[in-house]
C-alpha cells in the first residue's frame, strides 16, 4: 500500500536492535548525492526482506522541520536488503565515520519505518514467484537433497548443490532444483578470465572483503551434468538448466564441457530451455555453444560503458567488445538475449549510462534487462572505479520507463525466463495460475 507521507529514519544501538528517529525522514542515496526520496516510491519491504546494521556510518535523513539533510547522533545506519524480483530505487543513506570497514558484497537499500511497517523504495520488477521466501519448505528441500543424493551417489555436481548450495548457502535456484521444479543451476568452472572488485566467489587476500561464497574446486564431466539435468528437464514445471553460477568462475572457460553435455542432453530430451549466465567473454565458444543447441544467455555487467566496465571486471584476455559481440551471436541464432544488469542508483541511471544503454540495445537486438541489485559497498565501489562525481542522475524509476518507451520489445525481470515465457505462454500461464506446482 502506498504512503502519503515519507517514512522515518532507522538507526541501530549498539546491540544491533532498530528503533525509528522521528526527527528525521529517511533519505535515500544516488552516486555520491543524497536525496528525499519521493512518497510515490516507497512500498513495504516484501516478504524476505531483511535488515542489514551498518557499523562505522551514521544514517542520514531529512530534518522533519528544516528539510535539511543531516546525520542522526543517536546510532548506526541501518539498510535493506529487497528480496529477488525486486528492484531497489535508492541506496541507504549514511555518513562513513572514521574506521568504517568495507561492508561485505550485499546491496544497501534505503529503509524507513512509518505507522508499524517497514518501507523501501523499490519496485517489483518480476512477476515470476520462482525465489518467493514463502515457496521454500524446509522439510520438503531435505527430503529431495535426500533423495537425489541418493539417486546420484557418485556425482559430484549434485552433491556441490547438496552441501554448498542448498544446505550451507540457501541458494535459492539450488533448492527450487531439489524441490524438482523450474530453473536448475549447473556450476562448472572453477576458474576464471576476469578479476571483478567484487566477485562473489573468490577474491585475493589483501582485499578488505572476502567473497560470501566457496568457488567450485572441480571441473565436472559431460556426463555428470546430463545425468542431473535431463531428468530435470524431463519433469520439472516450466524447466530451464543454467550453466553459470554464483559459486563458480566464469563458465565459457569450459565451453567444450558444456558443448558436450548440450549435445548429449538433446539426444535424450528435447523439453524446456538451456542457459549460460557469463561474462560474455568469448564470443567464438558461444556460437559452438548456439550450434549444439543453447537456448539463451544472459551477459552479468556493471555497465553499458567500456570505461566502466573494465575497471570493474579488470579482464584478463578479453574485452568490452567481446560481450556485445556474444549478444550479438545469441541474437543472431535466433537465441534469447538477457543482460544481468547490476543496478547502482546514480550510477545505472547516469545520463551517459542511459546512453550507452540505448547504444547496446540496438546494437545486439537485446529481448531483456535483469535489474538486478547491485551487492557492493557504494562508497568502496565508487573509489575502486575512480568516480569522483556521479552528477545529476535520471532516476532508476524513469530510466526504466525511458527504455521500456523506446523499445517496446524489451522485457524486464529478475530471472532467465522458461522457455514458455520465451515463446511468450507464460503470461497467460502465469496470469492464471498455473505454475505447474
Ligand atoms: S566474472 Fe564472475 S566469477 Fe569471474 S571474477 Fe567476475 S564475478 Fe567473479
Amino acid at each position: 500500500m502506498a504512503i502519503t507521507q515519507s517514512p522515518y529514519v532507522l538507526y541501530a544501538d549498539a546491540q544491533g536492535q532498530v528503533f525509528e528517529d522521528e526527527t528525521l525522514y529517511a533519505a535515500g542515496r544516488t552516486g555520491w548525492y543524497v536525496d528525499p526520496i519521493p512518497e510515490a516510491d516507497w512500498i513495504e519491504l516484501p516478504e524476505g526482506g531483511t535488515l542489514y546494521n551498518l557499523p562505522g556510518r551514521a544514517p542520514l535523513g531529512v530534518d522533519v522541520e528544516t528539510g535539511e539533510v543531516r546525520p542522526s547522533s543517536k546510532g548506526f545506519a541501518v539498510a535493506a536488503f529487497v528480496p529477488p524480483a525486486h528492484t531497489g530505487l535508492y541506496l541507504a543513506a549514511y555518513e562513513q565515520l572514521p574506521g568504517a570497514e568495507v561492508l561485505p558484497l550485499f546491496c544497501y537499500t534505503a529503509v524507513g519505518w512509518r505507522n508499524g511497517k517497514f518501507y523501501v523504495p523499490a519496485v517489483r520488477i518480476e512477476q515470476d514467484i520462482r525465489q518467493e521466501a514463502s515457496g521454500y519448505d524446509e522439510a520438503m528441500i531435505r527430503k529431495g537433497v535426500d533423495e537425489l543424493r541418493a539417486a546420484y551417489p557418485h556425482n559430484r555436481l549434485v552433491e556441490h548443490l547438496a552441501c554448498n548450495c542448498a544446505l550451507t548457502y540457501t541458494c535459492p535456484a539450488a533448492r527450487n532444483f531439489f524441490l524438482g521444479r523450474w530453473e536448475c543451476p549447473v556450476p562448472v568452472s572453477p576458474a576464471c578470465n576476469a578479476n571483478c572488485v567484487g566477485c562473489i566467489s573468490l577474491l585475493p587476500e589483501e582485499e578488505p572483503i572476502t567473497a560470501s561464497h566457496d568457488r567450485l574446486d572441480f571441473k565436472p564431466t559431460a556426463q555428470e551434468i546430463v545425468e542431473y539435468t535431463v531428468p530435470h528437464l524431463e519433469s520439472a514445471p516450466f524447466p530451464i538448466i543454467s550453466f553459470g553460477q554464483g559459486c563458480e568462475g566464469e563458465p565459457l572457460l569450459m565451453w567444450e564441457t558444456i558443448r558436450e553435455a548440450i549435445l548429449e542432453i538433446r539426444k535424450f530430451t528435447s523439453k524446456g530451455s538451456i542457459n549460460i549466465n557469463t561474462n560474455g567473454s568469448k564470443p567464438d565458444a558461444v556460437e559452438a555453444l548456439c550450434k549444439a543447441g543453447l537456448n539463451s544467455i544472459r551477459v552479468s555487467t556493471n555497465s553499458a560503458q567500456e570505461a566502466w566496465y573494465t575497471p570493474y571486471y579488470r579482464p584478463n584476455n578479453y574485452a568490452f567488445e567481446d560481450i556485445v559481440e556474444s549478444l550479438k551471436i545469441v541474437n543472431r541464432y535466433g537465441g534469447w538475449t538477457s543482460i544481468n544488469y547490476f543496478v547502482f542508483p546514480g550510477m545505472t541511471d547516469h545520463p551517459a549510462e542511459y546512453e550507452a544503454l540505448r547504444r547496446l540495445i540496438r546494437e545486439t537486438g537485446l529481448k531483456m534487462i535483469q535489474w538486478r541489485n547491485f551487492n557492493i559497498d557504494p562508497d568502496w565501489y565508487l573509489g575502486r572505479l575512480n568516480i569522483a562525481d556521479t552528477g545529476d542522475p535520471i532516476g532508476v524509476k524513469r530510466l526504466m520507463a525511458l527504455i521500456k518507451e523506446e523499445f517496446p520489445h524489451i522485457q524486464y525481470g529478475y530471472f532467465n525466463p522458461p522457455m514458455e515465457r520465451i515463446r511468450g505462454n507464460f503470461e497467460r500461464d502465469f496470469a492464471g495460475g498455473r505454475l505447474g506446482v
